[in-house]
Formats: structure tokens, sequence, C-alpha cells
């Protein structure tokens, strides 16, 4: 057997453009463009042959509530949808990843299960703001915080004042601080409780102003203390004129959405339907018009799957009970077509590939390893078919807990195959050759 393989596709998209390419693959890594197939290459045709996406922004809830989401399953999911690296976020295991031995055990509890590549962010909460510089070296890829109740009592939010003590100390390492922006008030949320199963009732709920209050706090801070700063999941239109306005003073400050502010809209979610509920939450038609031009203009960086499932029980799927129910989104398996049936009508491929390539790649730090189809960087791939649609089917979702708002749901975009490392791990619909990413951790 040859100690190599060649795929080929006459759309490889390399160095910003689609061009006919032969990749030469060698013990995981990308060795070699070449301009035609040779006799042997696994030949792609016109599919589109890209750099593996990169989902910068998933709740893995293993060790501790596994039974909501796993590392196996969701690394299946991943591989189905053509994903090929995932970051951890830090508040949903338990332990909650905010120190170094709570990471120590979420990677051992990897241990076999990284049917993708896994990396993980550390958790910024009260208790660990004056002693983080152990969290910040140990490999994460960036650390995490809320503004507001993360939903997990164990990872309470910060405060301004917390922030004033932590963000110089985090400056210093250069990795990006992940800020789940809301600024609550007690007030407004009342308003949920007399019609708890009202879409609109948990929309006004929280408010844009929330979104508005915290951005404005977390720019000024992040700028004051000259602190890399990246927001999460930006909800609101109302959010944009300040990130865009702080990009034009400094390089420090990068912003992502998710896929289900562009694809849902408020006015045709159904009251009771609890598999929408996310925190924010999904905003009106012309609001997520407006997030959609952002990401056209660069003020909004990337776009990230915010995969935050639950069990049944725990999404009050029967009762339907927003109040109650988990907030988050079951959609790491639909990162890519969700997000190209969104854009596809405001963006080209070669404008939209980035968003879930490269553009994740250079938050992480690790362009130099993964995000791009170069010689020395992993042989991460995904080999897709923007025109096909899909209907997405309960049967052939990868998630441990199958209820998603894409159910029934027309998308564009189908993956083909899927590489790790230079390793097949999905295709014919089928995940195989298991176990064959890798942690990303920070050197
Ligand atoms: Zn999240």
């Amino acid at each position: 057997m040859p100690d190599h393989i060649t795929l080929y596709s006459r759309n490889a998209w390399v160095e910003n453009s689609f061009q006919p390419v032969s990749l030469v693959i060698e013990d995981g890594l990308i060795i070699g463009l070449e301009e035609k197939p040779r006799s042997t290459s696994t030949d792609f045709g016109e599919y589109i042959m890209m750099p593996g996406v990169i989902d910068a922004h998933v709740h893995i809830n293993e060790p501790g509530r596994t039974e909501w989401e796993g590392f196996n399953s969701a690394t299946r999911a991943a591989a189905a949808g053509g994903i090929t690296s995932i970051v951890d976020m830090p508040l949903n295991s338990s332990p909650v990843t905010t120190t170094v031995a709570a990471l120590k055990e979420k990677m051992n509890a990897s241990t076999g299960q990284l049917h993708v590549n896994v990396g993980f962010y550390g958790g910024l909460i009260p208790a660990n703001v004056n002693d983080i510089d152990s969290l910040l070296l140990s490999g994460i890829l960036g650390i995490k915080c809320f503004l507001t109740h993360s939903g997990i009592d164990e990872f309470p939010n910060v405060t301004e004042q917390d922030l004033e003590a932590s963000m110089p100390l985090i400056s210093q390492y250069g990795l990006p601080l992940l800020a789940h922006c809301e600024l609550s008030d007690q007030l407004k949320h009342s308003d949920l409780s007399n019609e708890p199963s009202s879409y609109l009732q948990y929309l006004r709920s929280r408010p844009d102003d929330w979104e508005v209050k915290a951005v404005a706090m977390m720019i000024d801070l992040a700028t004051k203390h000259n602190c890399r700063l990246h927001i999460v999941h930006v909800s609101s239109q109302h959010s944009l004129h300040l990130i865009s306005d702080a990009k034009t003073k400094t390089k420090i400050i990068s912003a992502e959405t998710c896929p289900h502010y562009l694809f849902f809209e408020a006015e045709t979610i159904p009251d009771k339907q609890t598999v929408y509920k996310c925190a924010p939450p999904i905003r009106t038609h012309e609001n997520n018009l407006q997030l959609k031009l952002a990401l056209k203009d660069s003020i909004l960086d990337l776009l990230s799957s915010d995969h935050s499932p639950a069990p049944p029980s725990i999404k009050e799927l029967d009762s339907g009970d927003l109040m109650k129910a988990w907030g988050g989104i079951a959609g790491l398996q639909f990162l890519l077509p969700a997000s190209w049936t969104s854009l596809k009508n405001y963006f080209s491929l070669e404008e939209f590939i980035p968003l879930l390539t490269s553009r994740p790649a250079t938050l992480l730090g690790l362009e130099q390893n993964i995000g791009h189809l170069k010689e020395g960087l992993a042989a991460d791939i995904t080999v897709w078919e923007p025109q096909k649609k899909i209907i997405v089917n309960e049967e052939e979702i990868f998630h441990r807990h199958k209820p998603t708002p894409y159910i029934g749901r027309e998308l564009h975009g189908e993956v083909i195959s899927t590489y790790v490392n230079g390793n097949l791990v999905y295709n014919n619909k089928q995940v195989i050759n298991l176990n064959k990413g890798k942690w990303l951790l920070k050197k």
C-alpha cells in the first residue's frame, strides 16, 4: 500500500480561489498540491473540496452531563456535517472547565472518542478571576465568560469588577476572551411568567438592549485593557454599529453569529416549540437580514453552531414551557448547510467559505495548522455539493438527542465526504474510521 493518498477536485478551495488541485496527503498532513490527478487519485470531479469546517462554539457536556451530549455523539455529528474541528465550551460538563484539573478530566473523558479534532475553552468565573494564569497556559484556545446567568449554577457570571481584575491578566497571554453578551434586568424577565409558552413573550423577555449594553461594556473593557475580545452569538442588529465602530479603532475585537439567527425568524416560530429556545433569542426577519449584511461587511467575522442540546425532559418538549426549558439549539450537524442556505442569496461561495474555515482558524490562533488547504497543514478536508437540496431527516441525525428545529427543513448543501488528519471519516452517509481526531491545544 502506498504511504500517501491523493484527492482531486476541479473545484478545490486553495489560496482564496477555486482551482483544479490534487492534494497529496501523508501522515495526516497535506504534503503537496498538484495540478492534475494521479491515476490513483480519488476524483471528486466538480464537488467543492475545501478545508474542513471549524466550529469554534460547541457545548459538549461530558464528563458529568454526558446524557445531554457526549464526545462520541457530538464528534460523529460533526464528521457527518463536514466539520473537522470543534471547540468545546467550559460550562456544561461537571466539573466545569475553570481549573487545569478540570481540563485534564475533560481531556481524559474525550480519549478514544475524538472522531474529529477537539479543542477546549477554559471558563472565567468569580472564583478564578485572580487565579487564571495556569489555566491560560494549559493549552486552552480561549477563555469564556457570561455576563448573565449561564444556566449552570456552577458557572456563575462575572461582573464588571471581575473583568477589571482579570482582563489585564488575560491580555498578557494573547488568548481571546469570549463573552456571552447579555446584561439582564429582572423587571423585563418577569413578563414571561404570565405566558410561558408564548415565543413572542420569550423574545420580549430578553430584549435587544440587554445585548447592546453588554456589547458596549465589553468593547470598553477590552479597549481599556488591550485584551482580545470575541463576542459570541451576536443576535441583535442594534449591536452591530458598536462592533463596527470598535473595529475601525482596534484589531482586538471579533464577533460571530450562528445559523439559527439567520435561518429562523421570530414571526414564524410557533408557541410551545421549545426546540427554538436559545439565549439570546432568535429575533425578527428584519433583524436577521441585518446580521447577514453584517457578515457580508465583515462586521461579524464568522459562523458557529453554538450547539447546546439537552435531554427532551429538560428541554420541556411536552410542556412547551419556554420559561423552564433549557435554552440551547441542537444544530452542530447542520452548521454548513444551514449557514449556506441562509446566505446563498447574499454571498458567493468565495465569500462564504472563509466564514467557516480560515476565519475561525485565525480566532483560535491555529491558522498554521488548520483552516487552509496548504502544504504542511492538517489534511482536514470537506467535500460537498452546495446545490444539492436535502430534507433534514431524524434518522440521519447523529446528535445524542434528535430534537432540533431543523427537522423537516429543506437545506442546500450536501456533505459528500469528510477527512480528518488524512483519514476518510464520513462517506456514503456513514461515519467510519473512528477516533482519528486529535486534541487542538495551544502550544
Ligand atoms: Zn454557547
